[in-house]
This record gives C-alpha cells, sequence and structure tokens, in this order.
C-alpha cells in the first residue's frame, strides 16, 4: 500500500466508492466520471504503478483481472452487445492514476482506432 496513492485509499476502503466487486486480489469500482453508460475499474490490491511493473510473479493475478471483466461484463449487462477492456500504460497512453487498474467500458458503441 502506498499511502498517497488515491486506488491504493479506495482499496483500502479509506476512500469510498461505488464497489460492484472484492476479493482477496481485486477490487471493482464505478469510475468517477464515466465514458460510457457502464464504466467500472479492475484494480488490483497490490500495488503496481504501470504495466512495466507486471512480471512473472503476476501471470495469476492479471488473469484474475480478467476473469472478473468477464464475469462482471455477465454481471453488468453488458457481455452480449460488447465491451472494451483497457489499461492506460504511462502518461502519453492517457494513464492519470498509477497505480494499474483495467476500465471495463460498455453500453454504447466504440469506434476503433481508439483516439
Ligand atoms: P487512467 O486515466 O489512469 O487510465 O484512469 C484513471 C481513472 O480513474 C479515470 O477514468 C478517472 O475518471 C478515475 N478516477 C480518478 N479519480 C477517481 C476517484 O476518486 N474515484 C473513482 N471512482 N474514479 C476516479
Ligand atoms: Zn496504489
Amino acid at each position: 500500500m502506498a499511502s498517497d496513492c488515491l486506488f491504493c485509499r479506495i482499496v483500502s476502503g479509506s476512500i469510498d466508492a461505488r464497489i460492484v466487486h472484492q476479493d482477496d486480489q481485486v477490487v471493482a469500482f464505478h469510475d468517477i466520471s464515466p465514458q460510457a453508460p457502464t464504466h467500472v475499474l479492475i484494480c488490483p490490491r497490490q500495488h503496481l504503478a504501470t504495466l512495466n511493473e507486471v512480471t512473472a510473479a503476476h501471470e495469476g493475478l492479471m488473469g484474475h483481472v480478467v476473469r472478473t471483466a468477464a464475469d462482471l461484463a455477465k454481471t453488468l449487462g453488458i457481455a452480449e452487445s460488447g465491451y472494451r477492456l483497457v489499461a492506460n500504460c504511462q502518461s502519453g497512453a492517457g494513464q492519470s492514476v498509477f497505480h494499474i487498474h483495467f476500465h471495463l467500458l460498455g453500453g454504447r458503441t466504440f469506434i476503433w482506432p481508439p483516439g
């Protein structure tokens, strides 16, 4: 836990969020500024600043994130219409909170390539 990290504080419960799922490895909560009708952030409890810090030791955790996303897509009703699972790595790609998280976006049509 990094005490100066916003998402560590959400994960630990010291800052409120609209949580949709939590378990021993991840916490998922609604984005405060949703970019789609469904916009949930899936956040590992472990503090890793960017995807650049992921190693072989995190393979299980990363698999758990993807499975959680697939489960949540079904629960939230976006599995059949379609969804995006996005992780921005570094500010050049749009990352603004430096604790790894995956955006689960759905409920509207998306274009490709992304902006
Ligand atoms: P990034 O830009 O790092 O890929 O994504 C960070 C996301 O965190 C943004 O979509 C932003 O709206 C969201 N966010 C920033 N601060 C808060 C907050 O205090 N609570 C919640 N729930 N989301 C936040
Ligand atoms: Zn953190």
